[in-house]
């Protein structure tokens, strides 16, 4: 059976829970059904680190769960788990789940299609990707159970697989780039029998629908450390079913310099609690492209800024095949990059306009980093500092000044 820390081993108070979680679990085992807190909390409650959100595992089918709380719903068809609202709290209930028994449908290369199946509390746990990613923490007792040695492998900074690595990688190869991340994020190394069949599985990650690696790579640039990862992406050959061009934008050193500050800039922002935009961050991956495809046109006689919209859509369309950059972030995305020309015009009332822009904070920002990166002159980055700073006088002064 499974290792049963107790609290004066792992050292996790159930205060360290949110309230909502706390309650979620203790309706359900006063229904008389097993309850955890599962996955990324605990491990993350061990760590040291305050978790994102808490995830409950239980034995109870979704109905029973929803029977359980008033203000609760089950969502998803396939695969059911419930919301229960506790006050401004959504906590995700799923029940255990398991394997298939001999007929999972998978794609040609073992990638699991469907996981519905409910399960044994052990079966829940090993199919799970990581150890530390299989702990189920008890509030009431205070215990963890722990069925693989996440707690050891924690401790000993060691990101392991729960079971052979390259059938799990081929499962779901979205896994690989979930280690990456995880190992950053929690500064663990990746276990050598893991890390040893990624680099040949790299092209599995093309096998992924668009939209979900879309989902996995805002969770990797947004997490804190983009920096650490996308160099380990690269490190690994990962990031070639990405962002296809990354390899060669790095290795320009313009490009490097630009996608490093980039990804510096925003690991700071979210390590102080600061709002990222996923636009933003896209932004300046896919610009070094966008700019060699501008260029490009514009050498061939098109005029500067139909250029640039040319560009964009043609940079855009072709990431759209890898990953999915949903709509709205895509139409963003056009917007900072659409505004960059508009900086040169300095002129007129177009300055005016150009601040009025709803989007002009984030092209200013983008602008910064083109400068910072050496794309651009300084020149124009000091004469919109100036102008920004000045009155009304000054900045008429500043608007007919030779240059
Ligand atoms: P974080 O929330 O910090 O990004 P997490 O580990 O909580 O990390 P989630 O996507 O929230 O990630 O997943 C919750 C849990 O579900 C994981 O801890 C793990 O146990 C399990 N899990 C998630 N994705 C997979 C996967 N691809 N394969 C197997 N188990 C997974
Ligand atoms: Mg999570």
């Amino acid at each position: 059976g499974p290792a049963v820390i107790a609290a004066a081993r792992h050292g996790i108070h159930r205060d360290r829970l949110s309230s909502g979680a706390r309650r979620t679990v203790e309706g359900l085992q006063q229904a008389g059904y097993k309850a955890y807190v599962v996955g990324g909390a605990v491990r993350d409650l061990l760590a040291g680190i305050p978790p994102k959100d808490f995830d409950v595992a239980t034995n109870a089918t979704p109905e029973q769960v929803r029977q359980c709380f008033r203000r609760s719903r089950i969502i998803g068809r396939r695969f059911q788990i419930v919301h229960v609202l506790m006050g401004a709290e959504t906590i995700e209930v799923a029940t255990f789940r398991g394997p298939h028994d001999g007929n999972t449908l998978t794609d040609e290369h073992g990638r699991v299609l469907r996981d519905n199946v409910f399960g044994t509390h052990a079966e829940d746990a090993a199919r799970r990707d990581f150890t530390v990613n299989a702990l189920y923490y008890d509030p009431v007792a205070e215990t963890i159970v722990d069925f693989h040695h996440g707690v050891a492998d924690l401790e000993q900074k060691t990101l392991r697989m729960i079971g052979e690595p390259t059938q799990r990688f081929r499962e779901d190869p979205v896994r690989m780039l979930r280690a990456v991340r995880l190992a950053a994020k929690l500064g663990l190394t990746i276990d050598p029998a893991a890390r040893r069949p990624i680099r040949e599985l790299t092209p599995l990650i093309e096998n992924v629908p668009p939209a979900r690696l879309f989902d996995e790579m805002l969770k990797l640039l947004t997490s804190g450390h983009a920096l650490r990862c996308v160099t380990q992406l690269r490190a690994e050959g990962l990031h070639r079913g990405l962002l296809p061009l990354l390899d060669v934008i790095l290795e320009q050193p313009l490009g490097e310099r630009f996608v490093m500050l980039a990804l510096d800039s925003t690991d700071r922002r979210v390590r102080e609690g600061k709002p990222i935009s996923p636009s933003f961050l896209f932004a300046t991956l896919l610009w070094q492209q966008t700019l060699a495809h501008w260029k490009r046109l514009q050498s061939a006689g098109e005029r500067p800024i139909p250029a640039l919209f040319v560009a964009m859509d043609e940079v855009l369309d072709a990431q759209s095949e890898k990953l999915a950059i949903t709509r709205r972030i895509a139409g963003d995305i056009k917007e900072i990059w659409g505004l960059q020309p508009r900086f040169e015009q300095r002129s007129g009332k177009r300055p005016f306009a150009l601040l009025e822009h709803p989007r002009f904070r984030a092209a200013w920002d983008f602008l910064l980093l083109r400068s910072e990166s050496g794309e651009i002159d300084r020149e124009l980055v000091d004469w919109w500092e100036s102008f920004l700073a000045a009155d009304g006088d000054d900045r008429a002064q500043l608007l007919q000044a030779p240059r």
